[in-house]
């Protein structure tokens, strides 16, 4: 494995992320109104998000070198996501500001018992186009990784992966939220990362048990992508290639609030990529970089630093040392394989 803590220098983006942001405005009320109904005694509060901001924001703190390809209004909303992913660390200067259009809002009601109601407006995401995701091309280098989910046009996307393909970079796409995709795409995917209902509704096939995993991913491998890696929440992930098929167990946490561990679990996931580590180990980073997300509220500000997901990571590889002194357990034996 790769020094984990050694000095990065280089000045061009490991890690590209084409893909959204958006403010979320929250409002917390005692009970969600009906239509019509207006529901008094909330409070309100917004906070940063969009699959490819968290993402974005996700690999800087994990600490990857992050450039993000992205769409914003000329408003305030703007200027506060804009300044924000800059104060992580992220290079923003292919992020396209367009006048007169709104940037991205997602407007919330939370009620006591956690209930929602959400309503997105796309806004400037919307306009990223063709041309924006091609722009990939110019900030990778062939060791590096693109990343993208599926809250822009599906062109884009396309064209982002077929454009980091062509330098040579390999692709991970979030295919979230769930829909159908061409085979073109999957074709250039070197890792897709569904959670178990985005994977089933791509297979076409329902995820319940280790054998219907199985399934899904031969499935989806057969389309002509290189890996698939399933979120399987607190249990971890499962990971096949046409070598592989392990599942990756979870870190064992207090969860508190999940929104957003997949976002974490990508931005992860390609931070550890990208410093060539094996797919099962990065997989293993990815996990407990999203376990400790979700012990705190929120998503991009539960997004843990380097260090954090370090120490949980060296402390499990230390635990997995000691039992296969004593008892060479199921994992253990994966864990020597690995190694
Ligand atoms: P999504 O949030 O996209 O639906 P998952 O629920 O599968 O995706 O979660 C993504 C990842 O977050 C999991 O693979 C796992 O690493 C981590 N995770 C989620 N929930 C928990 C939990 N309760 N305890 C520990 N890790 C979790």
């Amino acid at each position: 494995m790769p020094d984990l803590h050694a000095q990065r220098t280089r000045t061009t983006p490991r890690i590209v992320v084409v893909g959204s942001s958006n403010t979320d405005m929250v409002v917390r009320v005692p009970t969600l109104p009906r239509p019509g109904e207006t529901v008094l005694g909330g409070t309100f509060f917004t906070a940063r998000g969009g699959k490819g901001a968290n993402q974005a924001v996700a690999a800087a703190r994990a600490g990857g070198s992050v450039a993000m390809i992205g769409c914003l209004g000329d408003d305030a909303f703007g200027d506060d996501t804009l300044a924000a992913l800059a104060a992580e660390g992220i290079a923003v200067d292919a992020i396209r500001r367009v006048a007169g259009t709104p940037s991205g809002v997602a407007l919330i009601l939370v009620d006591e018992v956690g209930e929602n109601c959400i309503a997105v407006a796309s806004g400037a995401n919307a306009l990223l186009g063709d041309e924006d995701g091609a722009r990939c091309a110019e900030l990778l280098a062939p060791d590096g990784v693109l990343l993208v989910q599926l809250e822009t046009p599906l062109e884009t996307v396309v064209a982002a992966a077929r454009a980091a393909r062509r330098v040579g970079a390999r692709v991970i796409l979030n295919p979230a939220p769930a829909r159908e995709l061409p085979d073109e795409l999957l074709g250039l995917v070197s890792v897709l990362t569904p959670n178990e209902y985005e994977a089933e509704r791509l297979a076409g096939i329902p995820v319940s048990e280790e054998r219907r995993l199985e399934h899904v991913a031969s499935a989806l491998l057969a389309r002509g992508i290189g890996a698939v890696v399933v979120t399987l929440g607190a249990a971890g992930a499962y990971v096949a290639t046409a070598e592989i098929r392990e599942t990756v167990p979870g870190w064992p946490v207090e969860a508190r609030d999940t929104t957003g561990a997949g976002d974490v679990f990508n931005g992860a996931l390609a931070v550890a990529l990208a410093e060539e580590m094996s797919l099962p180990d990065a997989v293993r980073f990815a996990n407990a970089a999203a376990a400790i997300s979700v012990t705190r509220d929120g998503a991009q500000p539960a997004a843990p630093r380097r260090a954090e997901i370090l120490e949980l990571f060296a402390g499990r590889n230390d635990a997995d040392a000691a039992g296969r002194e004593t008892q060479p357990s199921h994992s253990a034996k994966h864990a020597e394989r690995d190694a």
